[in-house]
C-alpha cells in the first residue's frame, strides 16, 4: 500500500467560520482494490474535525473467467471486491455479496471450500448432496469448470499461476460483452 500527500490548505471551519481549518489529502493505494482519497480537516480554534474517504477508480464493470483443469488453476488468486458475484455454470453455483460483505483475497480452491461451508449450513436435499459430491471432486482435480467473477465497480481480479489462462471481459450493458484485448 502507498500513500502519498497531495494538497494541505487552510480554509473557514464548518463549525465556527474561522479560517482556521486545516485540511490534508492524502491518496491511498489499495493494491488490486484501487485509489483511496482521504481527506482529514481539523480547527485550531474549536477542534472540530472532519474524516472522508472517496474512492478515486471508478472502474468499469467487468467479467473474469479462469478454466480450472490443473492444480495451478486451482491454486490461482482470486482477488474478489466486495461488489463481486462469483459463479461457477458447470455446478450451478453463484454466490452474491450480502450488504456488509467485505473484500476478500484467497484461492480457487478456496472458494471451492467456501461454497462447501455455504452448503453444509443449508437444509438437505438431493440437489445440494449432488452439488457438495461435485465440489469435492473439483478440489480433489477430478473435475474441471469455469470460475467466473462479475464485479460492477471493476475491482476484482484473478492472478493465473504459471500458464493458467484468464479472460477479462469488460461490461458493456446487461449480457453485451467486449473482449478487453
Ligand atoms: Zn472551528
Amino acid at each position: 500500500m502507498s500513500i502519498k500527500e497531495v494538497l494541505r490548505y487552510k480554509t473557514s471551519c464548518p463549525s465556527c467560520g474561522r479560517e482556521e481549518y486545516n485540511i490534508v489529502e492524502l491518496i491511498y493505494e489499495v493494491p488490486y482494490l484501487g485509489k483511496l482519497l482521504l481527506s482529514t480537516g481539523y480547527c485550531n480554534s474549536c477542534g472540530y474535525r472532519s474524516y472522508d474517504t472517496i474512492n478515486l477508480d471508478v472502474s468499469s464493470p467487468i467479467r473474469i473467467e479462469v478454466y480450472v483443469d490443473s492444480d495451478d488453476a486451482l491454486n490461482s488468486l482470486i482477488v474478489r471486491g466486495k461488489k463481486a458475484i462469483i459463479k461457477i455454470p458447470e455446478f450451478k453455483v453463484e454466490i452474491t455479496p450480502g450488504p456488509f460483505s467485505e473484500p476478500y483475497i484467497t484461492t480457487v480452491e478456496g472458494i471451492l471450500y467456501r461454497i462447501l461451508e455455504v452448503l453444509s449450513a443449508c437444509d438437505e436435499s438431493e440437489e445440494r448432496e449432488r452439488c457438495r459430491r461435485m465440489i469435492e471432486d473439483a478440489i480433489d482435480g477430478k473435475i474441471s469448470f469455469t470460475l467466473i467473477l462479475e464485479d460492477p465497480t471493476g475491482r476484482s481480479t484473478i492472478i493465473p499461476k504459471g500458464n493458467v489462462k484468464v479472460k477479462v471481459y469488460k461490461l458493456m450493458e446487461e449480457g453485451e460483452t467486449l473482449p478487453e484485448q
